[in-house]
This record gives structure tokens, C-alpha cells and sequence, in this order.
């Protein structure tokens, strides 16, 4: 199918599946759309199906399907290019992890998590809030750092006065230590991270009940009347499912907190320089990691998956499987996935 984008609203432009019919939508898009036509907001996308480009009409930007890709069960979408936009979204869980321009599908994610307030991380904010108010969906749950907040709920202001419309959200600000309970039920910690400005990263846990060890295979009427008795044969099991870094330099690597992020099945973890024409140095100093630091610390990574983003622009896609392949050892490599979408021509790689 192929994508289009209209202009639905004097200030919002959404891209939506070329649809000679509505019903044809998917239901929150084909929702919105009869809203907006009701409204009379819509600039006419029925009798425009042939010859749809409007002088007026223009995408505020290229607008590109990225594929979804599946990583242990779980679908990861959305874009990570370094200094231009990040945002991970994981429509299983209804998390979008940064949203730096607001892809239009992390609008549909209920729970942003903020690893920082750099633009390229935070910029699309607005926009999810906004268009979630529009679709009359429940109001985004933003989950970010206590001493961001302030400044977060400001930037909503401007919007809210710039646009008249109440932008509900909730703010949930925390910090390292913190221990929050998502809409999705995983229990989310933040650990901290180290970038030029306020940064945290977040680990994610399920809670399972699991038959203690000293009851297991024994008969199911056994241990039917035990808990009738009243005994305690189940403990609580947690497991790190997840884990983001958003931006960050490898201190984080050795830091007391991350131990979970180091074991969670699948790590979300930045990876912005990846030959020598950048020095580790630099990159440290900028508050990013090198590839020298995952082959220093490659013995450290316990994780299933390690889902690699925020490579720098700098990069070709050909150049960043070239450099993973060479540079990284075999069993750290084999875990590794790039993340490549906004690289052109990973296709090619
Ligand atoms: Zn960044
Ligand atoms: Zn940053």
C-alpha cells in the first residue's frame, strides 16, 4: 500500500494509508478521518484520490513506511539517527521510547518514556500529546526525568496557549531508584546514564507467580490443599525484559545501577561511532558510545538481544554492518541487530 500524507488539520498533518474508502482504514486512522471530514477539517481526501497532491498539501517532511522488525516475540518500529530524530516504538507494549519528530505510528503508543531532553529526543512531544487529544484517545502517560519536568510541562504550556487546545497528558517524573507501574503492567526503574545533559535510562520487569521449587511435581491435589490450608507455595519471579539507554556515554557500562540493563533480554542501547575517524575520546566527551567500548566490555553484555541504535549520520548502512562485523567478537556480534531504519540504503547492505 502506499503512503500518503494529508493535511487534516490547519496545524496537523498526518499520514495516513491511501484509502479510496474510509472503511478501509485501520479503525483508529478510518475514525479519525470521518471525524475530521464531519468537521470539515479534512482537505477534501475523497474527491482528491487520483490527483492527491494539493498545492497545500504538502508533508511537513518525507514521510517513509520503516518496517516493523521481531526481536524475541517482541515487534520493534519507529527511527534512530543520531542528532536528527530517535524514537523506538513497541506497539505490543504501547511504549514509545523518546519520540524526537513523533513518527505517525508512536501517536498510538499510550506511554512515552524520556531518556532526555535533547531535541532529536523530546522535539515530537508536543505532537503526540496533540494528536492523541485529537483521536479522543487516552491522554499520554509521559514518563521522564524529575529535573526535566518543569521545563516539559512549560514547553506543553506554549503549545496549549499556541493552539487553544488542552493537550491533557500525564507527567510522571522520576529518577534512579524510583520504581513506577506502566499502563502495560511492567514495572519500570529507571537507572542513570550519563550524557552533557539530564539523562536516565529504564528498565522494564514482569512479575510472574511461579510454584516454589520445593513443591514442583508434586500432585496438583497436594498442592491445592496446601494453599487451602493456607501455606505460601508460589514465589514471585521477576524478569528484566527490557531495557533503553537513550543517550550515553559507556560509564553507564561499569555503573552500580545497570547490572538489570545488563541482563535484560532484550538491551535498546545507543551506539553512535563505530570506526576510528571519531576517537572513543570525542565520543565520550560528547556523551556517546564507540564500538572500542562494546569490544572493551563485550564479557559484560548478558543479554539475549541487543538491539544497537542512534548510529551518526556519518555512516552508510553497508559502512555500519561492515564495521559490526569486522570489529565486534562473534558471540557479542550474533546478539547484536542493528536498528537501520532511516539508513537508505540498508536494503543494499
Ligand atoms: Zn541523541
Ligand atoms: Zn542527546
Amino acid at each position: 500500500m502506499q503512503a500518503q500524507t494529508v493535511r487534516a488539520h490547519k496545524h496537523l498533518h498526518l499520514r495516513l494509508v491511501q484509502a479510496p474508502l474510509v472503511g478501509r482504514l485501520a479503525p483508529p486512522a478510518g475514525a479519525l478521518l470521518q471525524r475530521l471530514q464531519h468537521k470539515g477539517l479534512c482537505c477534501g481526501l475523497l474527491h482528491q484520490q487520483k490527483n492527491f497532491w494539493h498545492p497545500s498539501c504538502q508533508p511537513v517532511r518525507a514521510m517513509a513506511s520503516w518496517p516493523s522488525i521481531e526481536i524475541g516475540g517482541r515487534k520493534v518500529e519507529g527511527i534512530s539517527i543520531a542528532g536528527q530524530e530517535t524514537c523506538i516504538i513497541l506497539p505490543q507494549l504501547s511504549l514509545a521510547l523518546d519520540t524526537g519528530r513523533c513518527p505517525q505510528r508512536s501517536a498510538f503508543q499510550r506511554t512515552v518514556l524520556l531518556s532526555h531532553a535533547h531535541m532529536d529526543h523530546i522535539g515530537g512531544l508536543p505532537f503526540h500529546v496533540a494528536t492523541r487529544a485529537l483521536q479522543g484517545l487516552p491522554p499520554t502517560t509521559v514518563v521522564l526525568p524529575s529535573c526535566v519536568a518543569k521545563a516539559t510541562e512549560g514547553l506543553l504550556e506554549a503549545h496549549r496557549a499556541l493552539d487553544g487546545s488542552e493537550m491533557r497528558c500525564d507527567i510522571l517524573p522520576c529518577k534512579p531508584g524510583d520504581e513506577l507501574v506502566l499502563m502495560n503492567k511492567l514495572i519500570c526503574r529507571p537507572f542513570q546514564t550519563f550524557h552533557p545533559v539530564p539523562s536516565q535510562g529504564y528498565t522494564l520487569f514482569s512479575r510472574k507467580q511461579k510454584l516454589k521449587a520445593e513443591y514442583i511435581g508434586r500432585p496438583s491435589e497436594e498442592i491445592r490443599d496446601l494453599r487451602l490450608s493456607g501455606q505460601v507455595v508460589t514465589e514471585q519471579l521477576e524478569t528484566c525484559e527490557l531495557a533503553f539507554t537513550g543517550d550515553t556515554g559507556p560509564e553507564f557500562i561499569t555503573a552500580e545501577g545497570s547490572a538489570d540493563a545488563l541482563r535484560a533480554r532484550l538491551l535498546i542501547m545507543e551506539l553512535t561511532f563505530l570506526d576510528d575517524k571519531v576517537a572513543p575520546e570525542s565520543a565520550h566527551e560528547m556523551g556517546h558510545m564507540h564500538i572500542d567500548d562494546l569490544v572493551d566490555h563485550a564479557d559484560k553484555f548478558k543479554n539475549e538481544h541487543i538491539l544497537l541504535i542512534h548510529f551518526s549520520a556519518r555512516y552508510s548502512a553497508a559502512q555500519i554492518f561492515e564495521n559490526l562485523d569486522d570489529r565486534l567478537p562473534a558471540d557479542l556480534r550474533k546478539r547484536c541487530i542493528p536498528f537501520m531504519n532511516g539508513f537508505l540504503d540498508y536494503s543494499k547492505a
